[in-house]
Protein backbone atom coordinates (compact mmCIF):
# COMPACT_ATOMS: atom_id res chain seq x y z
CA UNK A 1 0.00 0.00 0.00
CA UNK A 2 1.43 3.31 -0.78
CA UNK A 3 1.58 6.58 0.94
CA UNK A 4 -0.35 9.84 -0.75
CA UNK A 5 1.67 11.99 1.34
CA UNK A 6 4.90 11.60 2.96
CA UNK A 7 6.89 14.21 5.08
CA UNK A 8 10.89 13.17 5.63
CA UNK A 9 13.37 14.66 7.25
CA UNK A 10 11.63 15.86 9.85
CA UNK A 11 12.02 15.94 13.85
CA UNK A 12 8.63 14.40 14.58
CA UNK A 13 7.32 14.64 18.13
CA UNK A 14 4.72 12.00 17.85
CA UNK A 15 3.07 12.10 21.69
CA UNK A 16 3.09 8.31 21.36
CA UNK A 17 5.00 7.37 24.69
CA UNK A 18 6.21 4.14 23.10
CA UNK A 19 7.35 5.83 20.08
CA UNK A 20 8.36 9.40 21.24
CA UNK A 21 10.41 10.59 18.63
CA UNK A 22 10.78 9.74 14.56
CA UNK A 23 11.96 11.42 11.28
CA UNK A 24 9.31 10.63 8.79
CA UNK A 25 5.72 10.23 8.51
CA UNK A 26 3.48 8.36 5.51
CA UNK A 27 -0.09 9.50 4.95
CA UNK A 28 -2.91 7.81 2.87
CA UNK A 29 -6.28 9.07 2.91
CA UNK A 30 -7.52 10.51 6.15
CA UNK A 31 -5.13 8.12 7.94
CA UNK A 32 -1.17 8.05 9.29
CA UNK A 33 -0.29 4.96 7.57
CA UNK A 34 3.42 5.02 8.97
CA UNK A 35 5.76 6.55 11.32
CA UNK A 36 9.53 5.58 11.53
CA UNK A 37 12.84 6.62 10.26
CA UNK A 38 13.64 7.85 6.29
CA UNK A 39 14.72 4.70 5.06
CA UNK A 40 11.87 2.86 6.68
CA UNK A 41 8.92 5.06 4.45
CA UNK A 42 10.72 4.85 1.65
CA UNK A 43 8.98 1.80 0.34
CA UNK A 44 5.83 3.98 0.53
CA UNK A 45 6.86 6.40 -1.86
CA UNK A 46 5.16 5.90 -5.50
CA UNK A 47 4.97 7.74 -8.54
CA UNK A 48 1.85 9.92 -7.48
CA UNK A 49 3.29 9.84 -3.57
CA UNK A 50 3.75 13.68 -2.57
CA UNK A 51 6.91 14.22 -1.15
CA UNK A 52 7.49 17.25 1.27
CA UNK A 53 11.49 16.87 2.77
CA UNK A 54 11.28 19.32 5.71
CA UNK A 55 14.51 19.80 6.12
CA UNK A 56 14.43 19.40 10.00
CA UNK A 57 11.51 21.30 10.95
CA UNK A 58 9.54 19.48 13.51
CA UNK A 59 6.07 18.24 13.07
CA UNK A 60 3.51 17.86 15.76
CA UNK A 61 0.14 16.26 16.14
CA UNK A 62 -2.27 18.41 14.94
CA UNK A 63 -3.16 20.68 18.15
CA UNK A 64 -6.63 20.80 19.70
CA UNK A 65 -8.25 23.95 21.51
CA UNK A 66 -10.30 21.96 24.58
CA UNK A 67 -12.18 25.22 25.14
CA UNK A 68 -13.54 28.12 22.46
CA UNK A 69 -15.97 30.47 21.41
CA UNK A 70 -15.61 30.52 17.78
CA UNK A 71 -18.94 32.44 16.93
CA UNK A 72 -17.84 35.13 19.01
CA UNK A 73 -14.46 35.10 18.14
CA UNK A 74 -15.67 35.54 14.44
CA UNK A 75 -17.90 38.84 15.72
CA UNK A 76 -14.43 40.05 16.98
CA UNK A 77 -12.63 39.63 13.83
CA UNK A 78 -15.34 41.77 12.15
CA UNK A 79 -14.51 44.54 14.83
CA UNK A 80 -11.81 47.50 13.62
CA UNK A 81 -8.52 46.83 15.69
CA UNK A 82 -7.48 50.01 16.92
CA UNK A 83 -4.76 48.75 18.95
CA UNK A 84 -2.25 50.26 16.91
CA UNK A 85 -3.11 54.43 16.93
CA UNK A 86 -0.43 56.06 17.95
CA UNK A 87 -2.72 59.34 17.48
CA UNK A 88 -6.14 60.09 17.27
CA UNK A 89 -5.56 61.36 13.00
CA UNK A 90 -4.04 57.36 13.16
CA UNK A 91 -7.63 56.28 14.29
CA UNK A 92 -8.91 58.66 11.76
CA UNK A 93 -7.27 57.03 9.45
CA UNK A 94 -7.81 53.49 10.49
CA UNK A 95 -11.75 54.42 10.57
CA UNK A 96 -11.61 56.22 7.49
CA UNK A 97 -10.09 52.62 5.78
CA UNK A 98 -12.83 51.45 7.67
CA UNK A 99 -15.70 53.21 5.66
CA UNK A 100 -14.40 52.26 2.36
CA UNK A 101 -15.42 48.69 3.27
CA UNK A 102 -18.48 49.40 4.76
CA UNK A 103 -21.90 50.65 3.57
CA UNK A 104 -23.33 54.15 4.42
CA UNK A 105 -25.94 53.65 7.46
CA UNK A 106 -23.94 50.62 8.80
CA UNK A 107 -22.43 50.12 12.02
CA UNK A 108 -18.83 50.22 12.60
CA UNK A 109 -17.70 48.64 16.50
CA UNK A 110 -13.82 48.83 16.78
CA UNK A 111 -11.79 48.54 20.20
CA UNK A 112 -8.28 48.84 21.05
CA UNK A 113 -7.62 52.72 21.68
CA UNK A 114 -5.87 54.11 24.37
CA UNK A 115 -5.61 57.53 24.64
CA UNK A 116 -2.50 57.40 26.43
CA UNK A 117 -0.74 55.94 24.03
CA UNK A 118 -1.75 58.85 21.44
CA UNK A 119 0.09 61.68 21.05
CA UNK A 120 -2.55 64.20 21.89
CA UNK A 121 -3.28 62.41 24.93
CA UNK A 122 -6.83 63.14 25.22
CA UNK A 123 -10.05 61.28 24.87
CA UNK A 124 -11.52 61.08 21.88
CA UNK A 125 -14.33 62.91 21.03
CA UNK A 126 -17.64 62.04 18.72
CA UNK A 127 -16.38 64.82 16.51
CA UNK A 128 -13.25 63.12 15.87
CA UNK A 129 -15.23 60.21 14.60
CA UNK A 130 -17.64 62.42 12.97
CA UNK A 131 -14.90 63.77 10.79
CA UNK A 132 -13.31 60.63 9.91
CA UNK A 133 -17.05 58.29 9.34
CA UNK A 134 -19.73 60.97 9.03
CA UNK A 135 -21.80 57.99 7.39
CA UNK A 136 -21.80 55.42 9.41
CA UNK A 137 -22.92 55.17 13.01
CA UNK A 138 -19.67 54.45 15.25
CA UNK A 139 -18.53 52.70 18.46
CA UNK A 140 -15.10 52.67 19.32
CA UNK A 141 -14.22 50.43 22.64
CA UNK A 142 -11.20 51.43 24.97
CA UNK A 143 -8.65 48.78 25.42
CA UNK A 144 -10.18 48.81 28.86
CA UNK A 145 -13.31 48.08 27.39
CA UNK A 146 -15.40 49.40 29.86
CA UNK A 147 -14.96 52.76 28.25
CA UNK A 148 -16.40 53.54 24.79
CA UNK A 149 -16.53 56.30 22.29
CA UNK A 150 -19.61 57.21 20.08
CA UNK A 151 -20.31 59.26 16.74
CA UNK A 152 -22.71 61.75 16.57
CA UNK A 153 -25.14 59.17 13.96
CA UNK A 154 -24.64 56.25 16.98
CA UNK A 155 -25.83 58.66 19.53
CA UNK A 156 -28.59 60.01 17.49
CA UNK A 157 -29.63 56.06 17.20
CA UNK A 158 -29.31 55.48 20.43
CA UNK A 159 -31.55 58.60 21.28
CA UNK A 160 -29.26 59.47 23.95
CA UNK A 161 -29.26 63.10 24.47
CA UNK A 162 -27.44 65.72 27.02
CA UNK A 163 -30.50 65.05 29.33
CA UNK A 164 -30.23 61.44 28.79
CA UNK A 165 -29.50 59.74 32.78
CA UNK A 166 -27.75 56.87 33.28
CA UNK A 167 -27.91 53.98 35.56
CA UNK A 168 -25.84 53.56 39.14
CA UNK A 169 -22.49 52.15 37.82
CA UNK A 170 -21.86 54.36 34.88
CA UNK A 171 -21.51 57.95 33.41
CA UNK A 172 -21.02 59.97 30.48
CA UNK A 173 -18.59 62.43 30.06
CA UNK A 174 -19.74 66.12 29.49
CA UNK A 175 -18.49 69.67 28.44
CA UNK A 176 -17.94 72.22 30.82
CA UNK A 177 -21.45 73.62 29.09
CA UNK A 178 -22.92 70.23 29.83
CA UNK A 179 -23.11 68.92 25.79
CA UNK A 180 -22.04 65.34 25.35
CA UNK A 181 -18.56 64.31 24.34
CA UNK A 182 -18.85 61.01 23.41
CA UNK A 183 -17.46 59.12 25.73
CA UNK A 184 -19.25 56.60 28.26
CA UNK A 185 -18.18 54.87 30.71
CA UNK A 186 -19.11 51.13 32.89
CA UNK A 187 -23.08 50.71 32.41
CA UNK A 188 -23.63 53.85 30.40
CA UNK A 189 -21.13 51.63 27.45
CA UNK A 190 -24.83 50.13 27.35
CA UNK A 191 -26.56 52.67 26.54
CA UNK A 192 -24.47 53.22 23.13
CA UNK A 193 -23.98 48.92 22.07
CA UNK A 194 -27.83 48.30 22.64
CA UNK A 195 -28.49 50.34 19.26
CA UNK A 196 -25.52 48.52 17.48
CA UNK A 197 -27.65 45.93 14.69
CA UNK A 198 -27.38 42.10 15.13
CA UNK A 199 -25.17 40.93 11.98
CA UNK A 200 -26.98 39.38 9.66
CA UNK A 201 -27.08 35.67 9.52
CA UNK A 202 -24.74 35.71 6.41
CA UNK A 203 -22.02 38.21 7.90
CA UNK A 204 -22.20 35.93 10.76
CA UNK A 205 -21.32 32.58 8.44
CA UNK A 206 -18.50 35.01 6.71
CA UNK A 207 -16.99 35.92 10.00
CA UNK A 208 -16.97 32.28 11.96
CA UNK A 209 -15.30 30.90 8.52
CA UNK A 210 -12.48 33.35 8.48
CA UNK A 211 -12.45 32.60 12.33
CA UNK A 212 -12.07 29.40 11.41
CA UNK A 213 -9.55 29.63 8.85
CA UNK A 214 -7.16 31.50 11.51
CA UNK A 215 -7.86 28.89 13.50
CA UNK A 216 -6.35 26.54 11.13
CA UNK A 217 -3.26 28.96 10.65
CA UNK A 218 -2.48 28.49 14.22
CA UNK A 219 -2.07 25.13 13.73
CA UNK A 220 -5.27 23.79 14.96
CA UNK A 221 -7.16 21.01 14.00
CA UNK A 222 -9.42 20.28 16.47
CA UNK A 223 -11.98 21.95 18.69
CA UNK A 224 -14.11 21.83 21.38
CA UNK A 225 -16.72 24.88 20.39
CA UNK A 226 -18.21 25.90 23.31
CA UNK A 227 -21.46 27.85 21.89
CA UNK A 228 -22.87 30.44 23.76
CA UNK A 229 -26.61 31.11 22.12
CA UNK A 230 -28.74 28.69 20.45
CA UNK A 231 -28.23 30.17 16.84
CA UNK A 232 -25.25 29.07 16.97
CA UNK A 233 -25.97 25.64 15.92
CA UNK A 234 -27.72 26.17 13.21
CA UNK A 235 -24.43 28.45 12.08
CA UNK A 236 -22.14 25.48 12.59
CA UNK A 237 -24.44 23.47 10.12
CA UNK A 238 -24.33 26.05 7.88
CA UNK A 239 -20.84 26.06 8.04
CA UNK A 240 -20.61 22.46 7.34
CA UNK A 241 -23.28 22.24 4.39
CA UNK A 242 -20.78 25.15 2.79
CA UNK A 243 -17.65 23.42 3.80
CA UNK A 244 -16.42 25.90 5.21
CA UNK A 245 -15.67 24.06 8.68
CA UNK A 246 -11.54 23.32 8.21
CA UNK A 247 -10.97 21.91 11.80
CA UNK A 248 -12.79 19.07 13.67
CA UNK A 249 -15.44 20.23 15.69
CA UNK A 250 -17.25 18.91 19.18
CA UNK A 251 -19.57 21.21 19.89
CA UNK A 252 -20.55 21.79 23.71
CA UNK A 253 -23.95 23.34 24.40
CA UNK A 254 -25.11 24.91 27.68
CA UNK A 255 -27.00 22.20 29.18
CA UNK A 256 -29.76 24.49 29.02
CA UNK A 257 -30.12 24.54 25.32
CA UNK A 258 -30.22 20.66 25.50
CA UNK A 259 -33.68 20.52 23.59
CA UNK A 260 -32.58 22.50 21.05
CA UNK A 261 -29.67 20.68 20.65
CA UNK A 262 -31.93 17.05 19.82
CA UNK A 263 -32.42 17.61 16.73
CA UNK A 264 -28.63 18.26 15.83
CA UNK A 265 -27.23 16.51 12.84
CA UNK A 266 -23.82 16.18 11.14
CA UNK A 267 -23.17 14.48 7.72
CA UNK A 268 -19.94 13.45 8.49
CA UNK A 269 -19.56 12.76 12.41
CA UNK A 270 -15.53 12.43 12.74
CA UNK A 271 -15.67 15.93 11.48
CA UNK A 272 -18.41 17.18 13.52
CA UNK A 273 -20.46 16.03 16.46
CA UNK A 274 -22.06 17.13 19.25
CA UNK A 275 -20.03 15.99 22.30
CA UNK A 276 -20.84 17.22 25.41
CA UNK A 277 -23.47 19.55 27.60
CA UNK A 278 -21.52 22.00 30.13
CA UNK A 279 -23.23 22.90 33.26
CA UNK A 280 -22.14 26.11 35.55
CA UNK A 281 -21.44 25.08 39.36
CA UNK A 282 -20.22 28.43 40.27
CA UNK A 283 -18.81 31.52 38.69
CA UNK A 284 -15.17 33.40 38.38
CA UNK A 285 -12.70 34.51 40.58
CA UNK A 286 -11.83 37.81 39.32
CA UNK A 287 -15.28 38.55 40.07
CA UNK A 288 -15.32 36.85 43.44
CA UNK A 289 -18.19 34.44 41.97
CA UNK A 290 -16.33 31.29 42.12
CA UNK A 291 -17.27 29.24 45.06
CA UNK A 292 -14.60 28.71 47.96
CA UNK A 293 -14.55 26.80 51.01
CA UNK A 294 -13.54 29.68 52.97
CA UNK A 295 -13.96 33.11 52.41
CA UNK A 296 -12.27 35.32 50.23
CA UNK A 297 -8.93 36.14 52.33
CA UNK A 298 -9.46 40.25 51.63
CA UNK A 299 -13.69 39.80 51.56
CA UNK A 300 -14.76 37.89 54.91
CA UNK A 301 -18.15 38.00 53.97
CA UNK A 302 -18.15 36.45 50.92
CA UNK A 303 -17.06 32.94 49.69
CA UNK A 304 -18.66 33.27 46.27
CA UNK A 305 -21.30 31.46 44.71
CA UNK A 306 -23.22 28.41 44.37
CA UNK A 307 -25.12 28.30 41.53
CA UNK A 308 -26.57 25.03 42.10
CA UNK A 309 -27.21 22.38 44.44
CA UNK A 310 -25.88 19.32 44.78
CA UNK A 311 -29.14 17.98 43.77
CA UNK A 312 -29.51 19.93 40.97
CA UNK A 313 -26.07 18.94 39.35
CA UNK A 314 -27.03 15.41 40.29
CA UNK A 315 -30.02 15.89 38.02
CA UNK A 316 -28.65 17.42 35.20
CA UNK A 317 -26.13 15.64 34.78
CA UNK A 318 -27.98 12.25 34.53
CA UNK A 319 -30.04 14.11 32.07
CA UNK A 320 -26.94 14.56 29.73
CA UNK A 321 -25.44 10.79 30.10
CA UNK A 322 -29.16 9.98 28.96
CA UNK A 323 -28.27 11.52 25.73
CA UNK A 324 -25.26 9.87 25.49
CA UNK A 325 -23.05 13.17 25.73
CA UNK A 326 -20.43 14.46 28.28
CA UNK A 327 -20.81 16.20 31.31
CA UNK A 328 -18.66 19.08 31.20
CA UNK A 329 -19.27 20.69 34.69
CA UNK A 330 -17.59 24.41 34.77
CA UNK A 331 -15.95 24.39 38.85
CA UNK A 332 -14.04 27.06 39.30
CA UNK A 333 -13.51 27.29 43.43
CA UNK A 334 -12.74 24.65 45.77
CA UNK A 335 -16.03 24.17 46.84
CA UNK A 336 -17.53 24.01 43.51
CA UNK A 337 -15.20 21.21 42.83
CA UNK A 338 -15.96 19.38 45.65
CA UNK A 339 -19.76 19.47 44.64
CA UNK A 340 -18.98 18.38 41.74
CA UNK A 341 -17.17 15.25 42.15
CA UNK A 342 -19.65 14.13 44.70
CA UNK A 343 -21.72 14.26 42.03
CA UNK A 344 -19.16 12.27 39.56
CA UNK A 345 -18.12 10.55 42.31
CA UNK A 346 -22.16 9.02 42.86
CA UNK A 347 -22.97 8.43 38.90
CA UNK A 348 -22.51 5.17 37.42
CA UNK A 349 -19.90 5.64 35.10
CA UNK A 350 -20.61 6.05 31.56
CA UNK A 351 -18.53 8.36 30.27
CA UNK A 352 -15.71 10.40 31.02
CA UNK A 353 -15.74 13.45 33.13
CA UNK A 354 -14.28 16.71 32.38
CA UNK A 355 -14.11 20.05 34.77
CA UNK A 356 -13.70 23.16 33.21
CA UNK A 357 -11.39 25.50 35.12
CA UNK A 358 -10.89 23.29 38.59
CA UNK A 359 -8.85 26.45 39.50
CA UNK A 360 -8.55 26.20 42.97
CA UNK A 361 -7.61 22.74 44.48
CA UNK A 362 -6.58 20.96 47.80
CA UNK A 363 -4.56 17.76 47.70
CA UNK A 364 -7.69 15.69 49.04
CA UNK A 365 -9.33 17.50 45.53
CA UNK A 366 -6.39 16.51 43.63
CA UNK A 367 -6.56 12.80 45.25
CA UNK A 368 -10.36 12.58 44.18
CA UNK A 369 -9.88 13.88 40.57
CA UNK A 370 -7.31 11.70 39.93
CA UNK A 371 -9.30 8.39 41.48
CA UNK A 372 -12.47 9.39 39.39
CA UNK A 373 -9.95 10.07 36.16
CA UNK A 374 -11.60 13.58 35.58
CA UNK A 375 -9.85 15.40 32.86
CA UNK A 376 -9.07 19.03 34.14
CA UNK A 377 -9.77 21.43 31.35
CA UNK A 378 -7.48 24.47 31.46
CA UNK A 379 -6.21 27.40 29.86
CA UNK A 380 -2.98 28.28 30.78
CA UNK A 381 -2.62 31.55 29.49
CA UNK A 382 -5.00 33.03 31.83
CA UNK A 383 -2.59 31.58 34.97
CA UNK A 384 -0.27 34.68 35.17
CA UNK A 385 -3.66 36.92 34.12
CA UNK A 386 -5.08 35.53 37.98
CA UNK A 387 -1.52 36.12 39.84
CA UNK A 388 -0.58 39.51 38.13
CA UNK A 389 -3.78 40.98 37.06
CA UNK A 390 -6.02 39.35 39.62
CA UNK A 391 -3.34 38.96 42.29
CA UNK A 392 -4.02 35.57 43.73
CA UNK A 393 -2.11 35.91 46.21
CA UNK A 394 -4.03 38.98 48.19
CA UNK A 395 -7.57 37.41 47.28
CA UNK A 396 -7.11 34.04 48.29
CA UNK A 397 -4.02 34.33 50.99
CA UNK A 398 -0.63 32.51 50.27
CA UNK A 399 -1.66 29.04 51.30
CA UNK A 400 -4.72 28.97 48.90
CA UNK A 401 -2.73 30.78 46.15
CA UNK A 402 -0.18 27.75 46.45
CA UNK A 403 -3.08 25.37 44.87
CA UNK A 404 -4.35 27.94 42.10
CA UNK A 405 -4.13 25.81 39.24
CA UNK A 406 -1.56 23.32 40.54
CA UNK A 407 -0.71 21.90 36.90
CA UNK A 408 2.43 19.70 37.67
CA UNK A 409 0.86 18.02 40.81
CA UNK A 410 -2.15 16.66 38.86
CA UNK A 411 0.25 15.70 36.31
CA UNK A 412 2.11 13.92 39.30
CA UNK A 413 -1.40 12.94 40.36
CA UNK A 414 -2.39 11.40 37.20
CA UNK A 415 -4.54 13.47 36.32
CA UNK A 416 -5.05 14.43 32.75
CA UNK A 417 -4.80 17.71 32.31
CA UNK A 418 -6.07 19.32 28.77
CA UNK A 419 -5.28 23.28 27.01
CA UNK A 420 -8.02 25.82 25.51
CA UNK A 421 -7.21 28.92 24.86
CA UNK A 422 -11.15 30.58 25.97
CA UNK A 423 -10.48 32.65 22.60
CA UNK A 424 -12.13 35.76 22.06
CA UNK A 425 -11.87 36.26 25.41
CA UNK A 426 -7.77 35.42 25.77
CA UNK A 427 -5.67 34.88 22.39
CA UNK A 428 -6.18 31.89 20.18
CA UNK A 429 -2.40 30.79 19.27
CA UNK A 430 -2.09 27.68 21.47
CA UNK A 431 1.60 28.04 21.79
CA UNK A 432 1.36 31.33 24.12
CA UNK A 433 -0.87 28.40 26.18
CA UNK A 434 2.32 26.13 25.70
CA UNK A 435 4.66 29.23 26.63
CA UNK A 436 2.36 29.83 29.80
CA UNK A 437 2.70 26.67 30.93
CA UNK A 438 5.98 26.57 31.09
CA UNK A 439 7.30 30.19 32.05
CA UNK A 440 4.83 31.04 34.68
CA UNK A 441 6.41 33.35 37.59
CA UNK A 442 3.82 32.10 40.52
CA UNK A 443 4.97 29.36 42.21
CA UNK A 444 7.33 28.20 39.69
CA UNK A 445 7.42 24.40 40.81
CA UNK A 446 3.89 23.97 38.54
CA UNK A 447 5.53 24.89 35.62
CA UNK A 448 5.37 22.34 32.88
CA UNK A 449 8.00 20.73 30.80
CA UNK A 450 7.71 22.11 26.82
CA UNK A 451 6.30 18.25 26.31
CA UNK A 452 3.65 17.79 29.26
CA UNK A 453 2.24 21.07 28.08
CA UNK A 454 2.27 20.02 24.55
CA UNK A 455 0.44 16.83 25.18
CA UNK A 456 -2.16 18.72 27.00
CA UNK A 457 -2.99 20.25 23.34
CA UNK A 458 -2.75 17.10 21.81
CA UNK A 459 -3.15 13.40 23.01
CA UNK A 460 -4.38 14.66 26.40
CA UNK A 461 -6.92 16.87 24.50
CA UNK A 462 -7.95 14.32 22.46
CA UNK A 463 -8.76 12.35 25.63
CA UNK A 464 -10.78 15.15 27.46
CA UNK A 465 -13.15 14.29 24.81
CA UNK A 466 -12.79 10.98 24.98
CA UNK A 467 -10.92 10.60 21.02
CA UNK A 468 -7.53 9.53 22.06
CA UNK A 469 -7.75 6.02 20.10
CA UNK A 470 -8.95 8.10 16.84
CA UNK A 471 -6.54 11.32 17.01
CA UNK A 472 -3.78 13.41 19.82
CA UNK A 473 -0.55 11.20 18.51
CA UNK A 474 0.95 10.58 15.63
CA UNK A 475 0.52 6.84 15.70
CA UNK A 476 -0.44 4.36 13.01
CA UNK A 477 -4.06 4.38 12.03
CA UNK A 478 -4.92 7.68 13.59
CA UNK A 479 -6.49 10.08 11.46
CA UNK A 480 -4.06 11.85 10.00
CA UNK A 481 -3.90 15.63 11.70
CA UNK A 482 -0.43 17.21 11.71
CA UNK A 483 0.78 20.67 12.26
CA UNK A 484 4.70 21.48 10.73
CA UNK A 485 6.48 24.08 13.13
CA UNK A 486 9.41 26.16 12.01
CA UNK A 487 11.09 25.50 15.48
CA UNK A 488 11.68 22.93 17.95
CA UNK A 489 9.30 24.05 20.80
CA UNK A 490 11.99 22.32 23.15
CA UNK A 491 15.08 24.09 21.46
CA UNK A 492 13.89 27.84 21.45
CA UNK A 493 13.96 29.82 24.27
CA UNK A 494 11.32 29.21 26.99
CA UNK A 495 9.74 33.18 26.22
CA UNK A 496 9.93 32.73 22.40
CA UNK A 497 7.66 29.45 21.75
CA UNK A 498 4.89 31.81 21.30
CA UNK A 499 6.34 33.28 18.11
CA UNK A 500 6.94 29.86 16.48
CA UNK A 501 5.94 30.06 13.15
CA UNK A 502 3.28 27.17 12.06
CA UNK A 503 4.47 26.39 8.31
CA UNK A 504 1.98 23.28 7.21
CA UNK A 505 -1.09 22.44 8.91
CA UNK A 506 -2.56 19.05 8.07
CA UNK A 507 -6.59 17.70 8.21
CA UNK A 508 -7.86 14.69 6.92
CA UNK A 509 -4.65 14.30 5.42
CA UNK A 510 -5.17 17.30 3.28
CA UNK A 511 -2.58 19.92 3.49
CA UNK A 512 -5.00 22.88 4.38
CA UNK A 513 -1.93 25.24 4.69
CA UNK A 514 1.79 25.72 3.76
ZN1 LIG B 1 -15.20 30.27 27.90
Amino acid sequence: MLADLVFVDAKVWTMNPSKPHAEAVAVRGNRILKVGTNQQIKGLIGKKTKILNLKGKTVVPGLIDTHIHVADFGRCLMWLDLSSAQSIKDLQNLLKEKTKQTQTGKWIVGRGWNENHFKEKRLLTHKDLDEAAPGNPVILYHEAAMICAANSKALALAGITSKTVTSSGGSIDKTAAGELTGIFRGSATNLVWQAVAEPTAEELVDATSLACQQIVQAGITSIDWIILSENELSLIQTLQAKGKLPVRVNVIVPHEFLKCASGFASTDPLKLRLGGAIIFTDGYLDSKTAALMQPYSDDPDNSGKMMCTPQELAAWVAQVLALGLQPVIHAMGDRAVDTALSVIEQTPKKVRFRIEQAAVLNQQLVKRLSAQDVVVSVQPKMVPTEFEVWSATEHLGTERARWLHPLKTLLKAGVKVAGGSDCPMEPLNPLLGIQGAVTRESYPEQRLTVEEALRAYTLDAAYCSGEENLKGSIEEGKLADLAVLASDPTAVEEGKIKDIAVTIVIVDGKVLQG
